[in-house]
């Protein structure tokens, strides 16, 4: 018998973290094991939860029903990477991390490989007091999600493309300094993305050739994009095929470094969080997050 916390939102909107969170309960009873559950009640309460496990138990075991957002809390209350491993039963608006990792979205299916127990390791991202599970960047995502935020009479897919669509049809580029190895740049972009995982925005593909194990992280500058020329270019964006373009350029490094330039306030996303920083400072930490896979 082991013990499993288990981590979900009650208030996420969505009526699939209750059921899954149901779901996870029956599915833990059935294997003779026990489980805590831990509603949460705000953000960042999350991280906090995750905090307390991590200081009282000594090998214990998280699992997580929720989004990219929630398991990036989880991540930044780890105390003792080598005390807890988490698992991921994806339930949320961005399941991008989960779609990385290839985690079925099932809840049942994705309960059965936790509970098979092989754990593997991870990298994350240090920005210096904050990790990062996914991606962390500014630019047009930045754009997008203080857009979505600010609507509030739409929902879900519609409301993100709604928010994409506003953004790119008022787009105004972002001036950055970037430095990654020997590599350093400045120049107008759409977008710059410092990149754990491979996808943003719910399955578009950034960084799809980076692995999550590997010791590295990539630097995904996309330069500015002539407004007329938006509508062709978000085409391969959608599709998923945006690493293919001439305008993308990837480089592949362990630290890498972004300041925004001449922009008050300055903002950046961690994971989809919005976060006021004029400067990104990233390193990888390789192989601590411990994960069952
Ligand atoms: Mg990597």
């Amino acid at each position: 018998m082991s013990v499993y916390h288990v981590i979900y939102n009650p208030n996420s909107g969505l009526r699939k973290t209750a059921r899954s969170a149901d779901a996870v309960r029956h599915i833990l009873e059935a294997h003779g094991d026990e489980a805590i559950f831990y509603p949460t009640e705000r953000e960042g309460h999350c991280t906090e939860i995750v905090r307390d496990i991590n200081t009282k138990y000594e090998a214990a075991r998280v699992i997580i029903i929720g989004g990219d957002g929630t398991f990036s809390e989880a991540l930044n209350g780890v105390v003792d990477f080598d005390k807890i491993t988490f698992g991921l039963v994806p339930c949320g608006t961005g399941n991008d991390f989960a779609k990385k990792m290839k985690i079925p979205s099932c809840t049942r299916r994705a309960m059965k490989r936790i509970l098979a127990g092989n754990v593997r390791l991870l990298d994350h991202l240090d920005l210096g007091g904050k990790r990062c599970l996914n991606v962390c960047g500014l630019g047009m995502d930045v754009d997008v999600l203080v857009k979505y935020a600010s609507m509030k009479h739409f929902k879900g897919k519609i409301k993100y493309y709604l928010s994409l669509f506003y953004v790119l049809t008022h787009f105004k580029p972002h001036r950055v300094r970037y430095k990654i190895g020997d590599v350093e740049g400045e120049q107008e972009v759409f977008m710059v993305g410092v990149c754990n995982g491979s996808y943003i925005g719910g399955g578009m593909a950034l960084a799809p050739d980076n692995a999550v194990d590997d010791g590295t992280l990539e630097l995904v500058v996309i330069d500015n994009i002539k407004k007329p020329m938006i509508p062709i270019r978000l085409v391969p964006f959608l599709l998923g095929r945006m690493n293919k373009q001439s305008c993308t350029h990837t480089f592949r490094g362990t630290e890498a470094e972004v300041e925004i330039i001449g922009e008050e306030p300055a903002r950046v996303q961690v994971d989809g969080e919005v976060i006021e920083m004029p400067k990104l400072q990233v390193k990888v930490v390789p192989k601590k997050l411990r994960m069952f896979l």
